[in-house]
């Protein structure tokens, strides 16, 4: 089980970006953590080895990614995964059958996938809530409920859950509150100063941020938590590979510089995008318009590249994807590079079509990753993508 050294606390976000989990390398001083492409480690008798025996259970590379980004998260105890995905499939493996979770309806479409096909056949249960909603959330807990699981900022609506009141709720059901931080990073937003029990991450996004790996992660404070997330992250075993966790942790070196320039080009791109005519409606938390605005001022420190907009003409939302020339159409976010998606038929084409209209995510919202390119280019590229012909 690796922990987070007192030292790698003592400091601020930038320092432990790139400093957080690592004092060199042992045989050769190495500054930078090397890549252990290995699958085993020599033994010198038996039962006398330096700790490591077989590299599913522990490997020195993942090891430095996972106490950089539990320092970031302000945890003790960080979990790497082959994606976010297999991180949220650990945290599921915390319950048996019978138990019941109540999550947010408008998480990450796969995280739903997951509940919904895999885990309620093997006898969770699930009530699906609008996460903004602090009082719907509380009216869903049983006295079953193990979970309250949130994501906030959600993908792609942007709605926020109030981290501290939901918080409080699972804390009197005695249900761990487990919070996907994927969208915020822990540059903008620290779960566990809220009393989440768990942070999961998509590393595939903004900490990796340079869209060459796909990987998850859990970070938690909490002893007894990460016995348990290291028996099923051994028991499981959907560990990533030395290579991955080694993009991942050059990623991380630079997240405070990337958040910082993926939030002055979000800013100003929503401020651009709120006053065009063919944008009907904004989703952005840093826009003084959005109806969650005080709360994100009052939980997060920015609020990033991620942005939807409702152009409320599904023909011309096509058509905009297609066109812009920066802004790749891709699925994914959190890259130094523009993305731009068409949720209902990309990332979210497997949340069933009632429940994409109960939230709101029509055939005409668009969603943007804002990368960190010169903001003018990016408006002149959305410029003459809404351009009328
Ligand atoms: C991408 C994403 C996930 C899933 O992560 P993968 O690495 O694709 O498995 C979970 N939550 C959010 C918010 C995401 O954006």
């Amino acid at each position: 089980m690796t922990r987070v050294a007192e030292h790698d606390l003592a400091h601020r976000f930038a320092t432990r970006s790139v400093h957080a989990g690592y004092v060199g390398d042992p045989l050769s001083g190495a500054v930078m953590a090397p890549i252990y492409q290995t699958s085993t480690y020599i033994q010198e008798g038996l039962g006398r080895h330096k700790g490591y025996e077989y590299a599913r259970t522990r490997n020195p590379t993942r090891e430095a990614l996972e106490r950089n980004v539990a320092a970031l998260e302000g945890g003790l105890h960080g979990f790497a995964f082959g994606s976010g995905l297999a991180a949220l499939d650990a945290v599921m493996k915390l319950l048996s059958a019978g138990d019941h979770v109540v999550s947010g309806e408008n998480v990450y479409g796969g995280s739903h996938r997951q509940m919904t096909h895999i885990w309620a056949r093997l006898g969770l249960t699930f009530t699906f809530v609008d996460g903004g909603d602090t009082a719907a959330v509380a009216a869903a807990v049983t006295p079953n409920t193990r979970i309250v699981y949130a994501e906030t900022p959600t993908n792609p609506m942007m709605r926020l859950c109030d981290l501290k009141a939901t918080g409080e709720i699972a804390r009197k059901a005695k249900a761990l509150f487990v919070v996907d931080n994927t969208f915020a990073t822990p540059y903008f937003q620290q779960p566990l100063q809220f009393g989440a029990d768990i942070v999961l991450h998509s590393t595939t996004k903004y900490l990796n941020g340079h869209s060459d790996m796909v990987g998850g992660m859990l970070v938690t404070t909490r002893d007894d938590l990460a016995e348990r997330l290291g028996f099923i992250q051994n028991s499981s075993g959907a560990v990533p590979g030395p290579f991955d966790c080694w993009l991942a942790l050059r990623g991380t070196k630079t997240l405070a510089l990337r958040m910082r320039q993926h939030d002055a080009n979000g800013r100003r791109v929503a401020e651009w995008l709120e006053q065009h005519p063919r944008v009907q409606r904004i989703y952005y938390p840093g826009l003084r318009s959005h109806p969650q605005h005080e709360l994100a001022s009052r939980q997060m420190k920015g609020f990033g590249g991620m942005i939807s907009i409702e152009l409320g003409d599904t023909a011309f939302a096509r058509r905009f994807v297609e066109r812009t020339r920066i802004f790749a159409l891709a699925e994914s976010l959190g890259g130094v590079e523009s993305l731009i998606g068409h949720p209902a038929s990309m990332t979210h084409a497997s949340v069933p079509p009632e429940m994409r209209r109960r939230m709101g995510l029509t055939d005409s919202l668009v969603r943007l990753s804002v990368g960190i390119e010169d903001v003018e280019d990016l408006i002149g590229d959305l410029d003459q993508a809404l351009a009328d012909d």
